[in-house]
């Protein structure tokens, strides 16, 4: 299996890695930088080279098996297994996605209600709230300002099923709960204001989500309010 190290740092712009198979237009390496579309949030693209080659990578992952699948611009070369290549990300379209992703945890602590859907993307991302109340859109903007302003610390940390198994109050405070079985369960933290089970890429503090506000408020039936967030840069 892939070793996943933007789970552990986010911020990885570019990396080694050794190929471990390539073929039909993708390549599998030993680690990664790149994130494999999922949870809302697209895959990461960017640049691939090696000795004597290069190739762009127009999109990242997961197959069937829970590899993950850098996928070659068509007409690109692929390196074959073995080949040690430099990685590295369109950081400014990945760091985009690390703004809206944490400032739709941040909508999320906001409007607490049960989230439905959601979507990320480098211009607008939304989430779908399942409420029946109408939205009180200047509240719910200036609430969001107001907590990138504050400046929360961000960290995730692992837990096991039997620590969060005997804590309770930790599970009450959770608004998705955590699957249970897989042995470790990676929890998001915003220092006072959300506490949840996401395996996505964050920023390390609220104030670099930087420039967002409420976009448009929908509504998408009788019990579900589609919310969205824009970055103003
Ligand atoms: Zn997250």
């Amino acid at each position: 299996m892939t070793e996943i190290l933007f789970r552990d740092d986010s911020y990885l712009r570019e990396c080694q890695a050794t190929v471990t198979d390539s073929g039909d237009g993708a390549v599998l390496l030993e680690r990664t930088i790149f994130y494999p579309t999922g949870g809302g949030q697209p895959g990461d693209t960017g640049r691939m080279s090696w000795d004597g080659g290069n190739a762009t990578i127009i999109n990242t992952v997961y197959g069937d098996g829970g590899e993950i699948r850098h996928l070659v611009a068509e007409g690109d070369s692929l390196p074959g297994s073995g080949t040690s290549v430099n990685i590295e990300i369109d950081w400014d379209r990945r760091y985009r996605h690390m703004r809206m992703h944490t400032a739709l945890h941040l909508l999320g602590s906001v409007l607490q209600y049960g989230v439905t859907g959601g979507s990320i993307g480098a211009e607008k991302s939304r989430l779908d709230f399942d409420m029946v109340d109408p939205v009180d859109k200047e509240a719910v903007n200036s609430a969001l300002q107001a907590l990138v302003a504050d400046d929360h610390p961000i960290t995730c940390r692992w837990i096991t099923d039997e620590e969060l198994a005997a804590k309770p109050e930790l599970v009450r405070t959770l608004s998705v709960q955590p699957p249970k079985g897989a042995g470790k369960i990676r929890l998001l933290e915003i220092e006072g204001v959300d506490l949840q089970p996401c395996g996505g890429t964050h920023l390390k503090s609220t104030a670099e989500v930087g420039a967002v506000r409420l976009g448009k408020v929908e509504k998408k039936g009788k019990h579900n309010r589609r919310v969205s967030i824009v970055l103003d840069d």
